[in-house]
């Protein structure tokens, strides 16, 4: 057998257009869930995929999906996220993987004006990426007439449900048709999900890719033991010491990440905020000028920094401890994606290293404890970094 035919997306057989969105979007073999759910997928069987974030979940939904549209002029494909970002990350995504099929996208979400959401709705783009309450409140309007997606998916479900939108999305399920394929993506499974996964998939295939190992080969995890007071000071010492090309410093509260936010500018750092009660427009701003590059340093809350996918996060820094490690998992997820090795940062107080102990037991001990560098170090660092 012809080893490109093994390793490769070409044994699958996707579509000639999706294969050469493929190609330009780089992709030299499938991910492990990719290479699992594809074949499913294209059969048109339902599914539910237990997978971690940056696993490539998007195109193991999407490629097959897009395969398949029949370019009905309708809307065809549904794909319900939990947060604005997720889902203007997607509906990016599928756009690359569908570009050739000439397959167009449109988002539904929030803060963004009804008139242009009905109206793109009207038009019939094949795939709609959406999140669960604007869905609810369109359909509900009765303004789309024929919205009958065949192929709908959940992406980040236990995400959705912890914000608690499970009733949107039992309702918005009224709404579409009988005859779908349905998929749902968790990065966890607990009873809430598997309950509504009863009632939403029929027959559905089960895929689990929980590759523990992900997090241990391809981020540096670390902890610094520091008092209370400490905080801000070690970010900072840290910062200067790693120097890093794009970080993000999550925190748990909006309040926090305006305060820490000022700080790092006041000393002459280049850093933005993202948090749920931002204007959309203003978030849009932030995630483009730290995609760009023109920021180097994004504070942030869990919910406003859920599954996005920026190339090249080289640092992860949790200035609090998560509450527990499926936060954990998703935080550091932003770094060391797609090949790349990160560094996962966690500041605890000696009073916090129980609870440190029980994520590190319930992901496997992977994290090692380092110290936060003296002025002297760091500069002594950095004087040999400039020689
Ligand atoms: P998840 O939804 O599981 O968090 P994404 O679908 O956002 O992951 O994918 C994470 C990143 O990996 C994206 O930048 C995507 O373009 C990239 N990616 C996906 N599949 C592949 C692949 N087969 N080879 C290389 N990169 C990939
Ligand atoms: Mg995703």
């Amino acid at each position: 057998m012809n080893e490109n035919e093994t390793t490769g997306f070409e044994h699958f057989g996707l579509s000639a257009e999706v294969m050469q969105g493929i190609t330009e979007c780089g992709f030299k073999s499938p991910s492990p869930i990719q290479q699992q759910t594809i074949p499913l997928l294209l059969e048109g069987r339902d599914m539910i995929g237990q997978a971690h974030t940056g696993t490539g979940k998007t195109a193991a939904f999407g490629l097959p999906s897009i395969s398949r549209l029949k370019k009905t002029g309708e809307v065809e494909m549904l794909v319900i996220t939990p947060t604005r970002e997720l889902a203007m990350q997607v509906s990016d995504e599928l756009y690359r993987y569908g570009k050739y099929a000439d397959i167009n996208t449109t988002t539904v979400y929030g803060g963004q004006s009804y008139a242009r959401q009905y109206e793109r709705l009207r038009r019939g783009t094949p795939i709609v990426v959406a999140t669960p309450g604007r869905l609810l409140d369109i359909l509900s309007s009765g303004k789309v007439k024929s919205f009958a997606p065949s192929i709908v998916v959940l992406d980040e479900a236990d995400e959705m449900l912890d914000m608690g939108f499970l009733e949107d999305i039992q309702k918005i399920f009224t709404f579409l048709p009988e005859d779908r394929q349905t998929l749902l993506f968790s990065a966890t499974m607990p009873d809430s999900i598997r309950k509504l996964a009863a009632n939403i998939l029929k027959n559905p295939a089960h895929i689990s890719v929980m590759n523990k190992e992900k997090t241990v080969k391809d981020i540096d995890q670390r902890y610094y033991v520091i008092e209370e007071q400490e905080r801000d000071d070690a970010i900072i010492r840290l910062i200067d010491s790693f120097e890093p090309t794009r970080s993000i410093i999550f925190c748990r509260t909006k309040k926090e990440v305006e305060r820490i936010c000022t700080t790092l500018i006041g000393r002459g750092y280049s850093a933005k905020g993202l948090h749920g009660d931002m204007e959309q427009h203003q978030r849009e701003e932030v995630m483009t000028s730290f995609r760009d590059g023109r920021i180097y340093t994004l504070v942030a809350t869990d919910v406003a920094a859920r599954g996005l996918d920026v190339k090249d996060v080289t640092h992860v820094f949790n200035y609090h401890m998560p509450f527990d490690s499926e936060s954990y998992i998703h935080r550091i997820g932003r770094t060391g994606r797609a090949g790349s090795k990160g560094i996962a940062v966690t500041l605890v107080t000696p009073q916090e290293l129980r609870g440190l102990n029980r994520i590190q037991r319930s992901i496997g001990d992977v994290m090692t404890q380092k110290f936060i560098p003296t002025l002297s170090e760091v500069r002594d660092e950095n004087i040999a970094k400039l020689v």
